[in-house]
């Protein structure tokens, strides 16, 4: 199904074509939106994997630049950070644009865009998958689903069975949905064995990162040095194993920031400024956590979950947009429709109450 056709933007683009869109984006203009994207994706993906929803089709990344580029300021995470230090105010509807992960269609596919438009973005990147030791751990689950050639699996795991059936592709993709949010249960070290484990059962080795899909390669460090250049990027730290923090013990959450930040330090030359918690919900990450990263010399940190940055946030639990779907759902978010839709709905059910 076409992204255009998705129940979320169809409604995105009726708060658009309704003109709600622009009077939010004059209303909420002193507010900040930060936008979540991942790797993109070209054509119609890649079979090679199941899971396409960290990988946005080039074309929409593109028309939402071209929207940002004339109706909104793209602002760094610096100028952000830089402007909650001292005080100062920042440009009406100013919207940031990062990325997680550290994936090669960053470089391939979205630095052109970004340097087209003369954008900037933040990458958040995972150091150890940058390093080419480790793929990341849902990579493996999604390929190791994709590549086994049996069809059925029934798995133990959190005191229950999943039957996981795998005959035919869309079998695969809901068994994947089923299977990962039990595994983002489990602590860091068992779901690592999990893992092995799952691999094992399905009859598939670990894969070489250099066996990777096209779309799950990771960037080199030579990819992000150059694009650091540019002055359209700059590199911030997302991990090195990407973790699930709140499932480490302090030894090891205090091991993942610190080698993420010297990494990127020892190949970038530059201490990192912001910081992304993995799978980044408020569940993922404990106050323990916040401090490590303050202490590791961030000076700002990403979550995933959905807001808009004005004075009242921490600018260690900066909430962030996930990947819109179009370009109207990103118009119809940036601009603050769909909060300002919600605010109204509220005051609605309100006032009738009272009636
Ligand atoms: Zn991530």
């Amino acid at each position: 199904m076409s992204p255009a056709f998705h129940p979320r933007s169809i409604k995105a683009a009726a708060l658009v074509g309704s003109g709600l869109a622009s009077f939010a984006r004059t209303r909420r203009a002193d507010e900040v939106s930060i936008l979540t994207f991942h790797g993109l994706s070209e054509g119609d993906g890649d079979p090679a994997i199941l899971d396409w929803a960290l990988h946005l089709p080039v074309e929409v990344f593109r028309s939402i630049c071209c929207m940002l580029a004339k109706d909104y300021r793209v602002i760094s995470m610096a100028d952000l950070i830089e402007a909650r230090g001292r005080g100062t105010t920042l440009p009406a509807n100013s919207v940031v644009i990062t990325f997680d992960d550290g994936y090669a269609s960053n470089y391939e596919l979205a630095y052109p865009i970004l340097k087209e438009f003369d954008l900037h973005a933040t990458l958040f990147v995972t150091t150890g998958f940058l390093d080419g030791d480790d793929m990341l751990w849902f990579q493996r689950v999604d390929l190791a689903l994709g590549r086994t050639r049996k069809e059925l699996l029934d798995w133990k795991i959190n005191g229950k069975t999943l039957r996981l059936y795998l005959g035919t592709r869309e079998l695969r993709q809901q068994s994947l949905m089923r299977l990962m949010p039990e595994l983002k249960e489990l602590t860091n070290t068992d779901l690592l064995a999990e893992v092995d484990r799952l691999e094992e059962a399905l009859g598939v080795g670990e894969p070489e990162i250099r066996d990777l899909p096209k779309s799950l390669r990771p960037l080199t460090w030579e990819m992000a040095f150059d694009m650091t250049l540019s002055g359209h990027v700059d590199i911030g730290g997302h991990t090195h194993t990407h973790p699930i923090l709140s499932r480490c013990n302090t030894m090891t959450m205090r091991a993942e920031i610190a080698a993420c930040r010297e990494r990127i330090l020892a190949e970038i030359g530059e201490l990192p400024l912001a910081f992304s918690y993995p799978n980044g919900g408020m569940e993922d990450f404990t106050r323990e956590t916040l401090l490590l990263v303050r202490e590791a010399g961030f000076r700002a940190a990403c979550t995933t979950v959905s807001g808009r940055v004005n004075e009242d946030v921490s600018m260690f639990q900066l909430p962030r947009y996930g990947s819109p779907e179009s370009v109207w759902e990103a118009e119809a978010t940036v601009s603050g429709a769909f909060e300002t839709l919600k605010d109204w709905r509220q005051n609605c059910v309100r006032a009738m109450s009272m009636i």
